[in-house]
């Protein structure tokens, strides 16, 4: 896929990397029907929205560029695949037990990682998001209340995705330049209007799918059998299963070579505090 960034920094090839991009998504969302859903329940097929991560035979790797409505949206689903680093991402948080665990066991082994925060979790839990950023690691808004955003209005978008990042930057001084949709949903109306706020949409590569199963072993084998150099993984700072297949998935990866990144350090973005 490096195909496309490099035909996508040549200025006269523009206009032909933007029709196939939009041509390769539709290709990538027609046959899928899944979608991250923390209930486990089947989630409506929305066309007009791309529901999950492209298949594992199918990574690009970031930024992909793409133009709607005049504004650039950049969506990552995985970084540079040339080096031995991967980042863990966990979202939904911050929960007032899980996550003090999960900021432990992480410092415990010395590992970086990203949160993409529910607004109104980071609102009741606000001295998490603090040890969070203490703790080296780096913060994403994931909207105030979870919120599907292809069925939000506009108005209820900016208001989902301003609230969160301002909860996030009064805490912690953070500003934060990441954005994961819930679900995994979105579609050009709301890609826009999220990117209109100066946000990099970062989704996944690696789902470990610790919303649909309560199995360690189901969560580890889901990690470990397609990490990848340059992985951003799903997990979630909200479930006990989370926790306790932590530890062992760690050393699993440190056994295999990788090395830990905050998506900020994962993405060769020359931008000054995009992900603090
Ligand atoms: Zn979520």
């Amino acid at each position: 896929m490096y195909y496309l960034e490099a035909i996508a920094h040549n200025p006269r090839g523009e206009r032909v990397v933007h029709i196939l991009a939009v041509l390769i998504l539709v290709a990538m969302i027609a046959p899928k029907a899944l979608a991250e859903d923390e209930s486990g329940s089947s989630p409506a097929v929305d066309v007009a929205s791309i529901p999950e991560m492209p298949s594992p035979s199918f990574r690009m790797y970031n930024p992909f560029r793409m133009f709607f409505r005049g504004v650039e949206v950049r969506i990552t689903w995985a970084g540079p695949p040339d080096k031995p680093i991967v980042a863990l991402t966990f979202d939904d948080g911050p929960h007032p037990v899980f996550t003090p665990q999960i900021l432990r066991i992480l410092e415990d082994h010395g590992v970086p990682a990203t949160f993409f925060v529910v607004g109104r979790n980071g609102e009741k839990n606000p001295e998490l998001l603090r040890l969070a950023k203490e703790k080296g690691h780096a913060l994403g808004n994931h909207t105030f209340s979870h919120t599907r955003i292809t069925a939000a209005t506009n108005g209820r978008l900016k208001e989902e995705i301003e609230r969160t990042r301002e909860i996030i930057f009064l805490e912690t001084g953070v500003y934060t330049q990441l954005f994961r949709p819930p679900f995994g949903a979105f579609d050009a109306r709301s890609l826009a209007e999220v990117a209109h706020r100066d946000l990099e949409v970062v989704l996944w590569s690696v789902d470990s799918r610790d919303w649909a199963t309560h199995s360690i072993g189901d969560i580890r084998r889901n990690v470990e059998k397609r990490v990848h150099p340059g992985a951003i993984i799903l997990m979630h700072d909200v479930h006990q299963q989370t926790v306790e297949a932590l530890p062992g998935l760690l050393e699993f990866l440190k056994g295999k070579g990788y090395t830990f990144v905050t998506i900020p350090e994962l993405l060769p973005i020359d931008r000054v505090a995009w992900g603090g």
